[in-house]
């Protein structure tokens, strides 16, 4: 087993609240993603969890045991530090297995696991060498393994991936979801880059300023972000935002502004109740509009970026920046004009002092 219950965790640090009442179940087996931009509070509540750092109030539980006053050794929890943490004067065999000879592991009962945490990450020829003379994606593979070897409830990441160059980043993320799968131990994991969370995560939690602003599968926050924060943080390239007043006109609700009118279907029209002639934040992403000589929203290109796959146009529109994306076949010229037309279901507004979503 391994759930974990975080209830009312607070952690300051004198003037900073780095963590702020964060309540949040993570289920036995799960694979949890804590994102957020840097200072949001993620380490910290990792190192809380693992008894690195000392709770200000609230409780966090591992099945139901109140782990506040337990020693990090006691905890039954590993962590994957950033920087892997390696002992550089012990070798491989000895990096690994020196948790569980500090735990008074038998000896071969230390030698079993360290050899078959080796054969699940593929290190059984590296065991006799020292850290120094490892690349860091063997390097980050030895410490999985000690935390492997553990065989512990629950398994803590914190940004395990960000010493390693893009493509090994790409692979050791694979390898470390097979991990999971193999292991099915919970697992909580820290990053800043949301596409790791993206493609990582059973959820994620996304932290702002120490607080918690949603928690959902990745496509569900992605597509039903609950505030601006949670729309511009998640997706690449992000979110685009306008200004926009509403209007009412025959029946109908209208987003408005330089250079756009799009009408928004009835059934969605709901959220704008009472704000005719209020701002709101038009939110819409560049995959969900279209070139349309008809569209709703006006704009001219600024600057095209052929990624591939796709080319994305920045457009200018009332002044505004606004990005979008076109199929690779699409031919466009700087400082042409365009209409696009975004789709009806995918429009999104937001509240402008509070930023919540209103559609
Ligand atoms: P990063 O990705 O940069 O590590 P983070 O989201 O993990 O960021 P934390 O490291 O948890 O953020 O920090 C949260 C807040 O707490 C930040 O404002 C940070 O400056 C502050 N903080 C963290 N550790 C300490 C400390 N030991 N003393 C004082 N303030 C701290």
């Amino acid at each position: 087993m391994g759930e974990v219950l975080l209830e009312d965790l607070t952690k300051d640090f004198g003037e900073v609240i780095a963590v702020k009442e964060v309540n949040l179940t993570i289920h036995d087996g799960e694979f949890v993603v804590l994102l957020g931009p840097s200072g949001c509070g993620k380490t910290t509540t990792l190192r809380m969890i693992a008894g690195l750092e000392e709770i200000t109030s609230g409780r966090i539980l591992l099945d139901g045991r109140v782990l506040n006053d337990v020693h990090p050794r006691d905890r039954d929890i590993a962590m994957v530090f950033q920087n892997y943490a390696l002992y550089p004067h012990m070798s491989v065999y000895k990096n690994m297995a020196f948790g569980l000879k500090m735990r008074r592991v038998a000896k071969d009962e230390i030698d079993r696991r360290v050899k078959s945490a080796a054969g699940i990450l593929g290190i059984e020829t590296l065991l006799g060498r020292y850290p120094g003379k490892l690349s860091g994606g063997q390097r980050q593979r030895v410490a999985l393994g000690r935390a492997i070897v553990r065989d512990p409830r629950v398994f803590l990441f914190d940004e395990p991936l960000s010493n390693l160059d893009a493509k090994l980043r790409v692979q050791t993320r694979v390898e470390i979801l097979k991990l999971h799968q193999h292991l099915a131990a919970t697992s909580v994991y820290v990053t800043h880059d949301q596409v790791e969370a993206m493609t990582m995560g059973d959820r994620i939690v996304v932290m702002h300023e120490g607080v918690i602003q949603q928690v959902g599968p990745p496509m569900e926050i992605y597509q039903s972000p609950a505030n601006h924060f949670v729309a511009g943080f998640i997706g690449s390239p992000s979110m685009n935002f306008l200004s926009a007043t509403v209007r009412a006109e025959d029946g109908r609700t209208f987003l408005e502004g330089g250079g756009f009118r799009v009408p928004l279907p009835a059934e969605r029209a709901g959220g704008l109740e009472g704000r005719e002639n209020g701002e709101v934040v038009f939110g819409i992403r560049p995959e969900d509009m279209r070139l349309d000589a008809e569209g709703e929203i006006e704009g001219t290109v600024e600057i095209i970026e052929p990624v591939g796959s796709d080319i994305f146009l920045d457009l200018s529109v009332g002044g505004a920046s606004l990005t979008v994306r076109v199929e690779p076949s699409v031919r466009m010229s700087q400082g042409e004009r365009v209409r696009l037309h975004p789709d009806p279901a995918r429009v999104h507004a937001f509240d402008p002092e509070t930023g919540e979503t209103l559609i």
